[in-house]
């Protein structure tokens, strides 16, 4: 008997799913993904899918019965749930002030003087988890990612800074994720800056905070992976690869922040650690030889282009990072101070226009890779049986439309395990 099929989304007028091949996906096959017109998925009681493809096969795979839903997509574009494998969802308030500031010219000094700053979030953040008010905040922003078509994410600490405030912000967006439809992966990024108390004294600080924090993340609050910010200014190859290696012993993943700004040694640093990805790479050159050799490694490169639009600054070298058959994926970098925008679809588009990546591409890579560098890409990333029924429905009529679609609402319906879970504009007319 065939299986039972308790959601069945129908009259899907365009379903587009990355490549069937293993994950990570490399070169050409970025840009071969499987787009099939006049579509349906069909997702059991456990709310992975069961079939997902032409309409009448779909419909001759499965059963349904009185109990089961059916969902009109009214000729809608289906991608997978969205994966955004880079985000910073911990933080108290908002930067809004210094945004103008920025725009109008102002430099460091100035935004730090008129109290904005990674600081002004760091006090702000330590303060309300001090008084138990940082998690509606934090539910609020993961809220945003679902309206904008988000169905899993990773989400770092960085902005408490002391053992405690960053073991606690882990802690906090585990217990918002517990019950939010996102399934989230967590993050210790407690080298992300260095705190006031520590002003002048990196080494200490690492020594002092990064490092035992990193020991205890795995083992108290189940953390997934530690991650450092390494460049100018901040932290330097020697002291992220100290910390690297300590969360690497205690357990995590290795994750970086590298050539934001400049070359720091992060390429080769990564390569060295076995790390999972380095993200950003905008200050990585096309014909670099550490491009080549990126590429030629098991370190997925990260693109995180809406970075790029909030602060006026270069793309990463997208183009011949995915040419050169390197792991590409890409992501928001949902944070206060130089990404305050947490739309997938808008980074798709960004991608496409300022790191010159295919639709398809871009798609892969904020999908099935983003899903390799969480760890997940057995189970999320794919419109395909087995995986689980997380859905975006898009007011759009091809793949191409996604790019094209510059900052557009287009997000119809949003499904996790087969259930809707977020109607924007346009849906249930
Ligand atoms: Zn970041």
């Amino acid at each position: 008997m065939q299986p039972l099929a308790t959601t069945v989304i129908h009259d899907i007028g365009t379903l587009v799913t990355p490549a069937r091949v293993p994950a990570p996906v490399r070169g050409a096959d970025l840009a071969a993904v499987v787009e099939v017109p006049g579509a349906s998925i069909a997702i059991d009681g456990d709310g992975v899918i069961l079939s997902a493809g032409p309409e009448a096969e779909v419909r001759a795979s499965i059963r349904t019965d009185g109990d089961t839903e059916f969902r009109d997509a009214r000729g809608a574009l289906a991608i997978p749930g969205l994966v955004d494998c880079h985000t910073h969802p911990v933080f108290a308030g908002d930067r809004a002030a210094e945004f103008e500031l920025r725009n109008l010219g102002a430099g460091y000094e100035e935004i730090h003087a008129a109290g904005g700053g990674i600081r002004a979030s760091v006090a702000k953040t330590r303060a309300a988890l001090d008084d138990g008010s940082i998690a509606p905040q934090v539910r609020r922003h993961l809220d945003w990612m679902l309206a904008a078509g988000t169905t899993t994410a990773e989400g770092k600490s960085g902005y408490a800074l002391t053992v405690e405030h960053e073991l606690e912000s882990l802690r906090v967006l585990g217990s918002v994720a517990k019950d939010h439809p996102i399934r989230l992966v967590r993050t210790l990024l407690a080298a992300h800056t260095v705190p006031v108390e520590f002003d002048g004294r990196p080494d200490a600080y690492v020594d002092e905070v990064a490092i035992p924090a990193a020991r205890r993340a795995k083992r108290e609050v189940r953390a997934d992976a530690a991650d450092v910010f390494l460049e100018r200014g901040s932290f330097d190859a020697a002291q992220a690869g100290r910390y690297l290696r300590a969360a690497q012993a205690a357990g995590l993943v290795a994750r970086m922040h590298g050539d934001q700004f400049s070359d720091s040694g992060a390429v080769e640093l990564a390569i060295e650690l076995g790390a999972r990805s380095i993200d950003h790479l905008e200050a990585l050159e096309p014909d670099a030889p550490r491009l080549r050799d990126l590429a030629a490694s098991d370190v997925a490169g990260v693109l995180l282009p809406t970075s790029s639009l909030f602060l006026n600054r270069p793309y990463a070298p997208g183009r011949a990072l995915v040419d050169a058959g390197a792991i590409v994926a890409l992501a928001s970098d949902f944070n206060p101070g130089s990404s305050y925008g947490e739309s997938l679809p808008l980074a798709i588009s960004l991608a496409c226009l300022g790191c010159h990546l295919r639709a398809g591409e871009a798609l892969t890579a904020a999908t099935v890779n983003a899903a390799w560098v969480l760890g997940l890409a057995d189970r999320v990333g794919r419109l395909d049986p087995g995986y689980r029924g997380d859905v975006v429905l898009l007011d759009q009529p091809n793949l191409a439309h996604l790019p094209y679609h510059v900052g557009s609402p287009a997000v119809q319906a949003v499904f996790v395990g087969g259930l809707e879970v977020s109607g924007g504009l346009g849906a249930r007319r």
